[in-house]
C-alpha cells in the first residue's frame, strides 16, 4: 500500500520543475522526475538524489510514459525564446504529443494533470491587465508562434479530455518567473542583465525598453502550483499565476545595475519580433480560489538570483 501520494513532473529537472520537486518532497510526496535534458539539467537536482523518495527517469513525453502515479504536473517544454525557437518543431510536439501522452496517462490512472500553461496564450494583448476571460492576440504564423499555439493547442486538449473524458484538469498561466536555477544562457531577460551586469559585459535592451513584464519570483509561483493542485475537482482554471508588479526592462537593468554595483553599459538591440509590450496579470481568481498571492519583491527576489548567478560564475559552471 502507498502512504506517500505519488506525483510525476514532467520538465522536473527544470527551473521551475526542479523546484516543485523540492516542495513536493517537502510535502511528503514521492515523487518521479521525468526529462530528457533538452534545457534542464543535473545540476538543478543532484541534491536530490540520495533522497529514497525522489526518482529520475530520462524520457522524452513525445514519446508514451507508462508509469503508476496518483497526480501529473506537465512542465515539459522550453519556455525561453531563444530555446523554444531553437527547434520550433519540436516545441509545438512537446506541447500536442506531450501533452495527448500525458493525458492519456492521467487517463488511464485515473489522476489529476496539471498543465503549466502561460501568459503568452494571450499574445501581445489588447486587454491590460489580462484576466482569464481574455481570448488573446496571438500571431499564428510567427517566430513565437510554435510556442504560443502549442500552448493554446494544449490548453484546448485539456479541456477536451476533461469534457469528454471527466478527466480532473488544472491549467495555469504562468506569467514571467524567475530566481536561482534559470538557464544562465537561456535568453531570457533576468538570466541576461543579472550574467551581462556581474561580467561587466553591456546590458543588451531590445528596443526602447519600454516593453512591460511582471516578474514573480520562483518560490511565490511553485505555492502557487501546488495550491492548484489541492483545489476542489470542479475547479479547473485556467487562473494566471504571477506577480502583477510591472517593470518596464529599463527598469529592470537600472535595478540590476544598482543591486550588483556594475558599470556595465546599456546598449540598445533591435526588438524581435511579436515581442509583447505589456504584460501583467490580474490574480484576482487565484486570491478567490486558491488563497494566493505572491509575498517576494522584486528587490529580494533579484538579490537572491544574483548570488546564485555569482556562485556559478565563481565555480566555473555557467556555461554548462
Ligand atoms: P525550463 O526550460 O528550465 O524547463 C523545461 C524542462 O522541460 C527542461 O528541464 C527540459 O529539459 C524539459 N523538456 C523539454 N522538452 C521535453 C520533452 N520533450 N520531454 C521531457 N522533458 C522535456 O523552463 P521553465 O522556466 O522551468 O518552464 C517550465 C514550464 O513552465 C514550461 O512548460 C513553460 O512553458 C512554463 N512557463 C514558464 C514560465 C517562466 O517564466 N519560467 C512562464 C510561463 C510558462
Ligand atoms: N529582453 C531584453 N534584453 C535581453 C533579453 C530580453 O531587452 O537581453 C526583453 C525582451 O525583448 C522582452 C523582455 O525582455 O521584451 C522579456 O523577455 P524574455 O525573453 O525574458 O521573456 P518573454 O516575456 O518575452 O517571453
Amino acid at each position: 500500500m502507498h502512504l506517500r501520494k505519488r506525483t510525476v513532473v514532467t520538465g522536473g529537472a527544470g527551473f521551475l520543475g526542479s523546484h516543485l520537486c523540492d516542495r513536493l518532497l517537502q510535502e511528503n510526496f514521492d515523487v518521479l522526475c521525468i526529462d530528457n535534458f533538452y534545457t534542464g539539467s543535473k545540476r538543478n537536482i543532484v541534491h536530490l538524489f540520495g533522497n529514497p523518495y525522489f526518482e529520475m527517469y530520462r524520457h522524452d513525453i513525445t514519446y508514451p510514459l507508462y508509469v503508476e502515479v496518483d497526480e501529473v504536473y506537465n512542465l515539459a517544454c522550453p519556455a525561453s525564446p531563444v530555446h523554444y525557437q531553437n527547434d520550433p518543431v519540436q516545441t509545438t510536439k512537446v506541447n500536442v504529443h506531450g501533452s495527448i501522452n500525458m493525458l492519456g496517462l492521467a487517463k488511464r490512472l485515473k489522476a489529476k494533470i496539471l498543465q503549466a500553461s502561460t501568459s503568452e496564450v494571450y499574445g501581445d494583448p489588447k486587454v491590460h491587465p489580462q484576466t482569464e476571460n481574455y481570448w488573446g492576440h496571438v500571431n499564428p504564423i510567427g517566430r513565437r508562434s510554435c510556442y504560443d499555439e502549442g500552448k493554446r493547442c494544449a490548453e484546448t486538449l485539456f479541456f477536451d479530455y476533461h469534457r469528454q473524458h471527466g478527466l480532473k484538469i488544472k491549467v495555469a498561466r504562468i506569467f514571467n518567473t524567475y530566481g536561482p536555477r534559470m538557464h544562465p544562457n537561456d535568453g531570457r531577460v533576468v538570466s541576461n542583465f543579472i550574467m551581462q551586469a556581474l561580467k561587466g559585459d553591456p546590458i543588451t535592451i531590445y528596443g526602447d525598453g519600454k516593453q512591460t513584464r511582471s516578474f514573480c519570483y520562483v518560490d511565490d509561483l511553485v505555492d502557487g502550483l501546488y495550491r492548484l493542485m489541492g483545489t476542489a475537482d470542479d475547479f479547473t482554471g485556467p487562473v494566471n499565476i504571477g506577480n502583477p508588479a510591472e517593470f518596464t526592462i529599463m527598469e529592470l537593468a537600472e535595478k540590476i545595475l544598482q543591486i550588483t554595483g556594475s558599470r556595465s553599459e546599456l546598449v540598445f538591440r533591435p526588438l524581435p519580433s511579436d515581442d509583447p509590450v505589456q504584460r501583467q496579470p490580474n490574480i484576482e481568481l487565484a486570491g478567490e480560489k486558491l488563497g494566493w498571492e505572491p509575498k517576494v519583491p522584486l528587490d529580494t527576489g533579484l538579490r537572491k538570483t544574483i548570488d546564485y548567478f555569482d556562485d556559478l560564475l565563481r565555480s566555473g559552471n555557467a556555461r554548462e
